[in-house]
């Protein structure tokens, strides 16, 4: 539009004429359809804004007022197209933090202090929130609300996490996005979860398993249940980390194999003797082989817990209770983990004190390895009640 004085001194606006070549005719307005001059006309662009004209000014050149249109046009095509699209990203330019930003300064701010655990677990909760959050069209962190952090727990739900994920991955997105600046209303209470105790192996599922277990099998079992060795230190352990004179295991990094252990640190678990001859025989059968585990083709063996539920199958000691058990007959009570525990738990009630089991078992702080300090029960605890002199 074009807005200038007429013949009789009234201010005026009407559409700016334009030329055959399509462009802004300079100093022309239209009116009844017709180019007429007009002088000292300024330009103005047309909006509707909630259903209101609003004119904003464009400056005395028809030009420039034309381009100006020309951009805001095509601004206005895209925040249309982006609003029925996911794939464009809708970011006003503000000093308000987005959560791009915060994400990046919070995992660095991880990085500075050399928490690279907890930096990797920045990555992904990060990761995963924002692209919830771009389905949600929010970027920014004054615009999450405490239904956001539920939308977080229903995805991470949806893809098998247990209440304990949820509440550690809820720990840290709160923490991000606080550091990000949220309002604190905002942020709902952790999730509540069930705190387990562990879980361990009865001496008749050890034995069950044991009996009928192959030579390849016995070794992982017995591995996991005297040494209390991790799924991936299990499977990276090779005959050149035991050390037969100082009867000991050293859980140690297998570059080759990218397999590094836990908070990075080596530790040395003592073998019993029983396990050590037990070692030895399985070495002389093993001719050569470098992995204690490994498979045909001399490489970590992944399956080692594929093949333990088969063989808990075979010596019907599913528990048959399960989803697992009827679904797919692989039992969810038997896992190479449930070893450990057992491992660590029965050190435990055999006396041996909780510095040295945190030292085996390789945690780096003790609240991990006081987890194993659970109530006994069943026979053997009835044994001891009845050993008990009044
Ligand atoms: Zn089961």
């Amino acid at each position: 539009m074009i807005r200038y004085k007429d013949d009789a001194g009234i201010w005026r606006r009407s559409p700016a004429a334009r030329g055959a070549n399509g462009r802004v005719k300079p100093g022309h307005a239209l009116v009844n359809g017709e180019a007429i001059p007009v002088e000292n006309g300024t330009y103005d662009l047309r909006h509707t804004v909630d259903r209101k004209t609003v004119y904003s000014p464009a400056g005395k050149r028809g030009a420039v007022a034309d381009a100006k249109r020309t951009q805001l046009e095509i601004t206005k095509s895209i925040v249309a197209q982006a609003a029925g699209n996911p794939d464009i990203e809708v970011v006003e330019k503000t000093d308000r933090a987005t959560l791009k930003d915060t994400a990046a300064a919070y995992i660095k701010d991880a990085e500075g202090r050399n928490a690279h655990e907890a930096a990797d677990k920045a990555r992904l909760v990060t990761i995963e929130f924002k692209g919830l959050m771009r389905r949600r069209k929010k970027f920014h962190v004054d615009q999450i609300v405490r239904d956001d952090f539920f939308f977080y727990h229903a995805a991470l739900r949806a893809r098998g996490c247990a209440d304990r994920t949820v509440a550690n991955g809820h720990e840290r997105l709160a923490s991000w996005l606080r550091f990000g600046g949220i309002d604190k209303k905002n942020i709902p209470p952790t999730p509540k979860y069930e705190d387990k105790l562990p879980t361990i192996y009865t001496s008749d599922q050890t034995r069950g398993m044991l009996a009928a277990a192959d030579p390849y099998m016995r070794v992982c079992i017995l591995l996991g249940l005297k040494c209390g060795l991790r799924d991936q230190e299990l499977m990276h352990l090779e005959f050149r980390d035991l050390n037969w004179e100082d009867k000991t295991l050293r859980v140690q990094a297998k570059e080759e194999w990218a397999f590094f252990p836990k908070a990075w640190e080596q530790r040395d678990i003592p073998i019993s003797d029983d396990l050590l001859e037990e070692l030895h025989c399985w070495q002389n059968r093993r001719e050569g082989q470098a992995i204690v585990l490994g498979t045909k083709n001399r490489k970590p063996n992944t399956k080692l817990l594929r093949t333990l539920k088969r063989l808990v199958y075979r010596a019907s000691l599913n528990c048959g209770r399960c989803d697992s058990c009827r679904k797919l007959k692989e039992c969810q009570e038997f896992t190479l983990h449930r070893f450990r525990r057992t491992y660590l738990t029965t050190l435990l009630r055999n006396g041996i004190d909780i510095r040295t089991v945190q030292a085996y078992a390789g945690h780096k702080d003790i609240a991990s390895t006081m987890r194993y300090l659970t109530p006994a029960s069943g026979p053997e605890a009835l044994a001891r009640l009845n050993r008990v002199k009044w």
